[in-house]
């Protein structure tokens, strides 16, 4: 994958961007995600994050390699401390990590949202944290998309700042994607419910404590949400 041969993952995430935003993509790795948009024209300013070495260093050398610097300034820091008020970013990407550790870049950065208009989400798993979040802190889902490729399925949770409430339906499952209901939808749900039962089976198999118990109620709740929606 590059820039110009972006994953399809990434590609969905690139079509919520709104044109001329600024933009800033935390966890950028190689920035593909930001020189791809600069290079079909979506933005012609970004800020790229990295908090590891590596990728930072990878992140600098794809943007030069691109002829990129002049619009991509690629910055090493931990989550939302690589941009500063002065940027103006208008939308956020964070893309391919776990949906609690996206929350807690959000949440540990709160004071650099104040400019920010729009947060383009893509959790790997548990995108249900960021909706937690996100009504802990008024911002509300305009849209989600979900995908698959090379055998893993993706959400992507699109937002603005305004409240709002959620069921417990839509906090596990997505207001949006409950309602778009796509086969991938309901291939990754009949997945996580053969999870969950297979896991009660083994639950069924130790000993029978309060800690067991617990689990078992909350895996069933969580079957009966999804088979209620399905
Ligand atoms: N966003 C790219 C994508 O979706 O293909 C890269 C995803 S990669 C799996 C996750 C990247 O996030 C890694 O390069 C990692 O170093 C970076 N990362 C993890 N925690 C971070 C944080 N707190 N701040 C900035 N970058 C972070």
């Amino acid at each position: 994958m590059n820039a110009k041969n972006l994953s399809e993952r990434l590609k969905q995430v690139a079509s919520f961007v709104e044109e001329n935003t600024i933009l800033a993509d935390i966890g950028s790795d190689h920035a593909y995600l930001p020189c791809y948009l600069v290079h079909t024209g979506i933005i012609t300013k970004s800020i790229a994050g990295e908090v590891v070495k590596g990728p930072y260093e990878s992140a600098l050398k794809h943007v030069k390699s691109e002829g990129l610097e002049e619009q991509i300034d690629v910055r090493f820091g931990n989550g939302l401390e690589v941009i500063c008020t002065e940027d103006n970013i208008q939308t956020i990407t964070i893309a391919g990590m776990g949906g609690p550790l996206i929350a807690s870049i959000l949440e540990a950065g709160k004071e650099k949202l104040k400019t920010v208009e729009m947060l383009i989400l893509q959790p790997n798993i548990h995108a249900k944290a960021i909706r937690e979040w996100a009504i802990n802190n008024n911002w509300n889902i305009i849209d989600e998309a979900i995908l698959e490729e090379h055998s893993k399925i993706y959400e992507i949770l699109v937002l603005k700042k305004g409240d709002m409430n959620l069921t417990n339906q839509e906090l596990l499952l997505g207001p949006y994607l409950m309602k778009y209901k796509t086969e991938i939808f309901i291939k990754k749900w009949t997945n996580e419910i053969k999870e969950w039962q297979r896991i009660i089976e083994q639950l069924n198999k130790i000993a029978f404590t309060t800690e067991v118990q617990q689990k078992k109620a909350e895996l069933e709740q969580k079957i009966a949400i999804v088979e209620g929606t399905l």
